[in-house]
């Protein structure tokens, strides 16, 4: 395959594991993702922190369980809030640190199946970069 047309799919497909959803990573969620997951849930955004976050360094996170997955997640639905989950989870793994030194890519993979690490990490970032690129612009 040219490398120039290598595009997001082929370096990685998310295998659906769960593995990023478990341990307090700090999944953070922002003023827009309060909104949106509590809209989802049904719950207004003060309850919904209130009930499914936990503070760290004074920013609301999703809570986890007692096996330590993330609280909306699910072994057999998977992500129960997918379609409004946190920027954080939708950007993953296509995220800044890649765009500026493509070694986290390899970092990364080791706790993300889903990442493929068969391609030069040089096409990994200018992927990446692309992706923020667009990102960026269409907000
Ligand atoms: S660890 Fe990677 S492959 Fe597993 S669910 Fe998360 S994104 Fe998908
Ligand atoms: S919100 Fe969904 S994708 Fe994000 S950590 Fe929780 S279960 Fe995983």
């Amino acid at each position: 395959m040219p490398f120039d047309s290598v595009k997001p799919e082929d370096i990685f497909e998310c295998r659906k594991c769960g593995d990023c959803c478990k341990g307090f990573g700090g999944t953070y969620v922002t003023p827009k993702d309060i909104q949106n997951i509590a809209k989802f849930i049904g719950t207004p955004p003060d309850t919904f922190v209130r009930d499914y976050c936990q503070m760290s360094c004074g920013k609301p996170v999703i809570a986890q369980k007692k096996d330590q997955y993330c609280v909306f997640w699910d072994d057999v639905k998977l992500c129960t809030i997918h379609p409004v989950k946190p920027r954080m989870c939708k950007a993953w793994p296509f995220i800044e640190s890649v765009a500026v030194d493509p070694a986290n890519w390899e970092i990364m993979s080791g706790a993300c199946p889903g990442i493929r690490t068969d391609f030069p990490l040089p096409v990994v970032q200018r992927i990446i970069q692309k992706i923020l690129i667009d990102n960026r612009n269409r907000q």
